[in-house]
C-alpha cells in the first residue's frame, strides 16, 4: 500500500476544509456586518424622524408667530401662530417670496439684518392686508451654519395688543391719580369763596326785592354759583378715595328708588319706562353710591333723549357669581370717535356739561369689583350694562 498518495489525499483535504472555514467565516462575518449596519441605519432612521417630528412641534406650538426665509428671501418656515397674527394661511404663506405678503416692517427688519447687523427686536404697528393694524413685537436674527455661511433668517413675532392695551391702562390710572389730587387741594380752596359769594347774593336778593332788574341779577349769581358748587361736588366727588359702606340689601329696589327720583323729569319729557326686573340675591353695596350710578345713568339716558323715546330698565342674575343691570335708552347714541372717551374725566358733548358723571359711575363700580360696559350705535341708542358680582361682600376694597 503506497501511504505516500493516501497522505497527499489527507492533505489536500485538510487545505480544502481551511479554505472552506475561512470561506464560511468571511461570508457570516459579512451578513453580520450587513446585519448590524441595516440595524444602524434603521435606528438612525428612526431617531432622525423623531428629530424631525419634534423640531416640527416645537415649530408649531411655539407660542410666538415664526418665519424662516432662504438666502432668496424665500419663505421655507411659516408657524400656525404666524398665520394667525399675519392673518395669512399657511399654504399661501410657504415657499412664497417674503415681499410679497409679509408686512412691510417686517421686511424693513429683514433689510437691517443684510446690512450686517445680527439680531433686531422692534415693537411696531403693523397694517395687515385686512385693513386691520396690529402692535406686533418683532425679532429677527440672520440663520448661519457653524462656518458662518448664511442660510437666511428667522423672525419671530408676538402680538402686543393685549400688553398696550395694560399699558395704557397703567398710564391713564397715573395721570388720573395726579389729576384727582390737583383738582381736590383746588376744589377745596374754591368751595369756601364761592358759599361767601352765595351768601352775598342772597342777601341782595332780600334787599332788592322792589327792584326786578337787579332782583334778577342777584337770582342769576345764586344760580350760577350753584351751578360751580355742583361742578366742583362732582369733581371732589371723584377726586377723592372711595370709600364704602356696605349694607347688605336689594338693588333692585334701589333701581326703583332712582326711578322715582327722576319720574318727574321723564313725565316733563314724555319718555316712557320699561322695567323688565328679575329679582336678585341680596348683595351688600354702598346705598348712596350705588345710588349715584344709577342716577347719573339715568339722567344721561334722559338728556339724550329730548324728543321723547323709551328708557328700558333690565335686572338678572347672570350666572353663580354675577349681577346683570342693563339701562338702554332710544337716544341719538354716541358716536364711534366717543365710545371710547366716554369714562374720561372731563369729557363731554354737552355745554353744561361736567364730563365726570361716567367717571364717577366706573370709579364706583370698580370699589365694588364691578363693572359697566357701554354699546352704543350713532342713530339708535345707547345700552349701559352693569356687571356686580354676587358675592359682593366681605372682601371690598377701597381706595
Ligand atoms: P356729562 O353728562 O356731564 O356730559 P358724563 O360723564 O355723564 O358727563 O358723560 C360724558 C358724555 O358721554 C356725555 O357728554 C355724552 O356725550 C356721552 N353720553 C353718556 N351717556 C350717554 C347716552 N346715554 N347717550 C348718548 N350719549 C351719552
Ligand atoms: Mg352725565
Amino acid at each position: 500500500m503506497d501511504m505516500g498518495q493516501v497522505l497527499t489525499a489527507q492533505k489536500a483535504d485538510e487545505k480544502n476544509t481551511i479554505w472552506m472555514a475561512v470561506l464560511l467565516i468571511g461570508v457570516g462575518l459579512s451578513g453580520v456586518i450587513s446585519l448590524l449596519l441595516a440595524q444602524g441605519y434603521k435606528t438612525t432612521r428612526k431617531s432622525l424622524s423623531r428629530v424631525q417630528a419634534f423640531s416640527e412641534h416645537l415649530m408649531e406650538n411655539m407660542p410666538m408667530g415664526l418665519v424662516v426665509i432662504n438666502p432668496q428671501e424665500q419663505i421655507i418656515a411659516f408657524n400656525k401662530t404666524a398665520s394667525a397674527i399675519l392673518t395669512l394661511p399657511v399654504s399661501e404663506a410657504r415657499e412664497r417670496q417674503a415681499a410679497a405678503i409679509l408686512p412691510p416692517a417686517c421686511l424693513e427688519i429683514i433689510d437691517s439684518l443684510g446690512e450686517g447687523r445680527g439680531l433686531i427686536a422692534k415693537e411696531m404697528d403693523c397694517p395687515l392686508g385686512n385693513g386691520r393694524t396690529v402692535p406686533l413685537e418683532i425679532i429677527a436674527s440672520r440663520l448661519q451654519d457653524p462656518r458662518g455661511d448664511v442660510l437666511g433668517a428667522v423672525i419671530l413675532l408676538r402680538d402686543i395688543s393685549d400688553v398696550q392695551v395694560l399699558k395704557k391702562e397703567i398710564a391713564r390710572t397715573q395721570h388720573l391719580a395726579a389729576l384727582g389730587s390737583l383738582a381736590a387741594g383746588v376744589a377745596h380752596e374754591i368751595r369756601n369763596p364761592l358759599s361767601s359769594i352765595k351768601g352775598f347774593a342772597t342777601y341782595f336778593k332780600e334787599r332788592y326785592r322792589a327792584v326786578p332788574a337787579d332782583l334778577e341779577t342777584a337770582e342769576i349769581m345764586i344760580g350760577e354759583v350753584e351751578q360751580l358748587n355742583r361742578v366742583i361736588g362732582q369733581l371732589l366727588e371723584f377726586a377723592r378715595p372711595t370709600t364704602l359702606t356696605l349694607e347688605k340689601g336689594s338693588l333692585t329696589a334701589l333701581v326703583e328708588e332712582a326711578l322715582k327720583i327722576i319720574a318727574g323729569e321723564m313725565g316733563e319729557k314724555e319718555i316712557a319706562l320699561r322695567k323688565e326686573l328679575t329679582a336678585l340675591p341680596d348683595i351688600s353695596f354702598d346705598k348712596d353710591k350705588m345710588k349715584q350710578v344709577f342716577l347719573n345713568l339715568f339722567l344721561n339716558a334722559l338728556g339724550a333723549m329730548d324728543n321723547g323715546g323709551a328708557l328700558t330698565v333690565k335686572s338678572r342674575p347672570v350666572n353663580e357669581q354675577w349681577l346683570q343691570i342693563e339701562i338702554i335708552d332710544t337716544g341719538p347714541g354716541i358716536a364711534k370717535e366717543d365710545l371710547g372717551r366716554i369714562f374720561d374725566p372731563y369729557f363731554t358733548t354737552k355745554p353744561s356739561g361736567t364730563g365726570l358723571g361716567m367717571a364717577i359711575v366706573q370709579k364706583i363700580l370698580t370699589a365694588h369689583h364691578g363693572e359697566i360696559k357701554l354699546e352704543s350705535e350713532w342713530g339708535k341708542g345707547t345700552r349701559a350694562i352693569i356687571l356686580l358680582p354676587s358675592g359682593t361682600g366681605d372682601a371690598l376694597m377701597t381706595g
